[in-house]
């Protein structure tokens, strides 16, 4: 019956002799069955096994009870297997005896070990992951409060820019150096992982306030300056650091979160800037989810939002070409709010998807009046990601039977580039009904003039800042020429953007743009003043 187990199994009696083994265990544990029933225990045990082994013995031949252990032993090629036993007492022909089953769990075990690693580690650059990270924080907080732990999160800047110009397989090649490396400046207490795609968190110790946890972002910082070696040469990455550190009650999920929200506002500035969690990052988080809410409300109730136009004209100064539709929140307790503070919070909720509806919605009930002046909206990157946007947006214009070759799209050269496929056949089948795709603020972001070739546009609006600067930079003038120059020859249409004085109309007419908008010429306007105005220029350019 042994023979027939598959499973290797012994029994043994009162005076802890093997009496039978089966050939089974003879090919686990090596050896025959002649030295197994021949050779007392403790010529092949160690002393400590010894004891253990007679006393789980004694204990089933006493109770009577079945005892299951697990134990790792030598195998017969010296390679430890683990095993799990299970013992219990018999009678052979009135004789008690142990009889002894075992199963090999090597193979369950290690499996459970390959998981366990996969679990808690990150398989590209072999640092522990975010479920290893926060599992290291609870232990340390609930263990060792004392060691005053500090999370600090650390993003690539524009990772994702480096990622679509080289490739993933440059970008993986930089993540791991630039892992390499932030292991490499870890301190002997100090935990390194990668909570994201492009996010590495440094859990150090001995950090009890801002002074402390500054000089720790600052050491980071440092240590980013070099260049990394890639497969497409060596790169500088620059980074964005958010930092919290543990004050008594803050659990590991509060902890994590601080330095997530100072992570986000470090990433709102250039490169190689970090935030940390402090007094007033936690009051400007608290009124941005107040913000949130408010803005919630105000857009169901419809009450406190606004639309105004600012007229955009030709370079004559007479004509009205455009108008641009910007949002406005009147506040009844705050007053008004600027688009630079709400929007960001309408973005990061998703509120700026019906929030920007809404504003077309408005803007072709009004602008439908005037079919000869294009109607610019703001079209946010969270927008163009969502899904049916193209067909929401000419369903609005179908409501107020406006003509989509009457709009135009505003979108940032970041959320241009930042584009994937599905969004952009979206913008595409917009601009095969009709819409003209605009470059907004051009010259601000990470682009560079070579790119605008590539992009399906049909206009791009210079940044503000170039003509501000028009004055005192060389620079910002020799971009304005190179933007208009550009412009002309591939057929894109330029508008200057932030026009305040004569001079600057006069310098950007001498170099061939024809179309402004600013204060000179108007601010942005209530839809009733802003109809008046373009009534106003309507009768004018008739006359
Ligand atoms: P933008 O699209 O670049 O809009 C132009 C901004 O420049 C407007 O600021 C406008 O008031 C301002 N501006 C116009 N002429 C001048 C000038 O001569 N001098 C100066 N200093 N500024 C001028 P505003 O209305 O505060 O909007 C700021 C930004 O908020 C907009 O920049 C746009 O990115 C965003 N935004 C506004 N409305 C919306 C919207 O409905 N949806 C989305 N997604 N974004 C919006
Ligand atoms: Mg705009
Ligand atoms: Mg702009």
């Amino acid at each position: 019956m042994l023979e027939a187990l598959p499973s290797p199994v012994f029994l043994v009696d009162r005076a802890d002799r093997m009496v039978e083994v089966n050939t089974a265990f003879c090919a686990l544990a090596g050896k025959d069955r002649a030295f197994w029933l021949n050779t007392p225990l403790h010529d092949y045990l160690s002393p400590l096994q010894l004891e253990r082994y007679t006393a789980e013995h004694a204990q089933v031949f006493a109770t009577g009870e079945d005892l299951e252990t697990e134990e790792t032993i030598d195998g017969y090629d010296g390679a430890p297997r683990h095993v799990v036993t299970r013992r219990r007492r018999i009678e052979l022909d009135g004789e008690p005896l142990v009889l002894t089953i075992l199963s090999d769990v090597t193979a369950l075990r290690e499996a459970e070990a390959r998981a366990r690693h996969l679990a808690f580690h990150d398989p590209l650059t072999g640092l522990g992951n975010r479920a290893a990270l926060n599992e290291q924080l609870a232990e340390r907080l609930a263990i060792r409060p004392a060691a005053q732990p500090a999370l600090l999160l650390i993003d690539l800047f524009q990772f994702k820019d480096i990622n679509d110009a080289f490739g993933e397989c440059v970008g993986d090649a930089l993540l791991r150096a630039f892992a390499y490396r932030l292991a490499g400046a870890a301190r002997g207490s100090d935990r390194v992982a990668r909570t994201g795609g492009d996010t590495f968190a440094l859990l150090i110790d001995d950090c009890a306030d801002a002074a402390a946890a500054e000089a720790a972002c600052r050491r980071v910082l440092a240590m980013g300056e070099a260049p990394l070696a890639g497969p497409a040469g060596a790169v500088t990455l620059g980074l964005s650091i958010g930092c919290a550190w543990a004050e008594p009650g803050v659990g590991a999920a509060e902890l994590h979160r601080r330095a997530e929200f100072a992570l986000y506002e470090a990433k709102q500035q250039p490169a190689n800037v970090f935030r940390l969690f402090d007094a007033a990052l936690a009051a400007e988080v608290q009124l941005r989810r107040t913000l949130e809410a408010e803005l919630r409300r105000a857009l169901a109730a419809g009450d406190q939002l606004d639309v105004h136009y600012q007229p955009v004209l030709d370079a004559g100064g007479h004509r009205v070409v455009g108008v641009e539709a910007l949002v406005r929140w009147n506040h009844p307790e705050r007053g008004m709010i600027p688009p630079a503070t709400f929007i960001p919070i309408a973005e990061a909720s998703g509120l700026i998807v019906p929030l920007g509806e809404w504003v077309l919605d408005r803007a072709a009930a009004m602008m439908v009046r005037f079919p000869e002046i294009a109607l610019a909206v703001n079209l946010s990157p969270i927008q163009l990601r969502s899904p049916g946007i193209d067909a929401r947006i000419l369903a609005i214009l179908a409501r107020y039977g406006m003509d989509p070759r009457q709009l135009q799209l505003e979108v940032t050269e970041s959320a241009m580039l930042a584009m994937d496929a599905g969004v952009e056949q979206g913008l595409l089948r917009l601009r095969e009904a009709g819409a003209q795709l605009v470059l907004d603020d051009f010259g601000t972001g990470y682009s560079s003039l070579s790119h605008l070739h590539k992009l399906a546009i049909d206009r791009v609006k210079i940044d503000q800042s170039f003509v501000r600067d028009l004055g005192s930079s060389q620079d910002a003038r020799a971009i304005i020429q190179a933007v208009l120059g550009i412009g002309q020859s591939l057929g894109i249409g330029v508008t200057a953007e932030g026009v305040e004085d004569e001079t600057q109309q006069l310098f950007l007419r001498a170099f061939g743009c024809h179309e402004f908008q600013g204060y000179l010429f108007s601010r942005p306007l209530p839809a009733a003043d802003a109809a008046a105005f373009l009534e106003a220029h309507r009768t004018r350019a008739a006359a």
